[in-house]
């Protein structure tokens, strides 16, 4: 497999123009063929001269996803799912701004991305990490998502996370590199403000992150309040515990100046008591964190159950009476296993029952 076109940025086809002893005008050509008018051939790039096109068919490939299938309407939520060059899968999530909540901003859509495929990570309410890690994604992987869901949906992407398969922070390299092809004039365009890397809570690697000088937005998936509740669920924090992660995280405000969302999905009997909700409230606090609410989503072959809604609101007010601002969504997708990974568990599982 070449590596793909796709993955160049200006100075990358400089250097390769400059041994080719082609003019550098052709980088930003190739680059305006591939973002702007969005090629699928090299065949295309009419504009360039054929010797430049047969050099570039031979060295380069050019899309790395394929559209496998798409779940959820025009109007709801869309999970996107596709295959890559090796067989393996990943999916994508597209999510329409709510009106209630979003006014005049109601057009806007929101993309959640994969980073990787599976995750080692093992949370155990997530549908990725139950069939471990695969590999990592290359930055043009991570950008192809926007690109195919755009052409896809007939729809602008506004805004980006880096929230659905795999944890971002554990595929640093490729991840820097997406931002530049995502957010640069001659890739997508897309401002810095408008992408949130939703970290499970890698702690050394969320202080490199406050050093890149992009101003990325920050989530953190906390899911507990103590270090008993969040050991039972996510095995990360046995590796960087809360009192770690809040250093990181305080660290992360300092250098950026920016609100912080702390991401809590409420599992029945788990961590959705009021106890929690005290220390979650002087957690956030202390960081002037905002709250996002999930109530769980059922996810086949796991046990947890979601709370009932009297419950997921007496915790919402519980944080709001201490001060911290929260909000409690009824998480869009619910019908479409829109919790990241379940389209591409199925998918590989059925292809392993062809298989046998
Ligand atoms: S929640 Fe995120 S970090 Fe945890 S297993 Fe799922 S994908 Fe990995």
């Amino acid at each position: 497999m070449h590596p793909s076109l796709f993955n160049q940025t200006p100075a990358d086809l400089a250097d390769l123009l400059e041994g080719l002893g082609e003019p550098s005008y052709r980088g930003r050509q190739i680059l305006e063929w591939l973002w702007q008018k969005r090629s699928t051939s090299i065949d295309e790039m009419s504009n360039l001269p054929a010797r430049l096109r047969d050099h570039l068919k031979a060295s380069f490939s050019l899309r790395s996803l394929t559209h496998v299938r798409t779940q959820g309407s025009r109007d709801s939520t869309r999970k996107f799912l596709f295959r890559l060059h090796d067989e393996c899968h990943v999916e994508c999530v597209l999510i329409p701004a709510s009106p209630a909540l979003h006014g005049e901003r109601a057009h806007r859509r929101t993309l959640c991305v994969s980073s990787q495929v599976g995750c080692a990570y093992g949370c155990r309410f997530c549908a990725s990490g139950l069939d471990g890690f695969t590999r990592n994604l290359t930055a043009d992987e991570i950008a192809e998502q926007v690109l195919l869901a755009e052409e896809l949906s007939g729809e602008k992407v506004h805004n980006i996370v880096f929230m659905g398969m795999g944890e971002p922070l554990a595929n640093l390299p490729q991840l820097l590199k997406a931002f530049e092809l995502i957010t640069a004039p001659w890739g997508l365009g897309i401002g810095a403000r408008h992408l949130t890397v939703s970290t499970s809570g890698l702690a050394p690697q969320i202080r490199k992150l406050a050093d890149h000088p992009q101003q990325i937005r920050l989530a953190v998936s906390l899911h507990g309040a103590s270090d008993k509740v969040r050991n039972r669920i996510m095995p990360v924090n046995r590796k960087w515990p809360l009192s770690e992660l809040f250093d990181a995280l305080h660290y992360w405000t300092k250098r950026k100046n920016q609100k912080i969302t702390l991401e809590y999905i409420l599992i029945d009997g788990v961590n959705a008591d009021l106890a929690q909700a005290g220390l979650l409230a002087q957690h956030a606090k202390s960081l002037r964190a905002k709250v996002n609410l999930i109530p769980c989503n059922p996810v086949e072959g796991l046990p947890w159950k979601r709370p009932d809604e009297p419950q997921c609101r007496a915790f919402r007010d519980s944080l709001v009476k201490n001060g911290v601002s929260a909000t409690l969504r009824l998480e869009k997708g619910h019908d479409i296993d829109a919790a990241c990974g379940q389209l591409r568990l199925k998918e590989e599982k059925k292809g392993r029952k062809d298989v046998d």
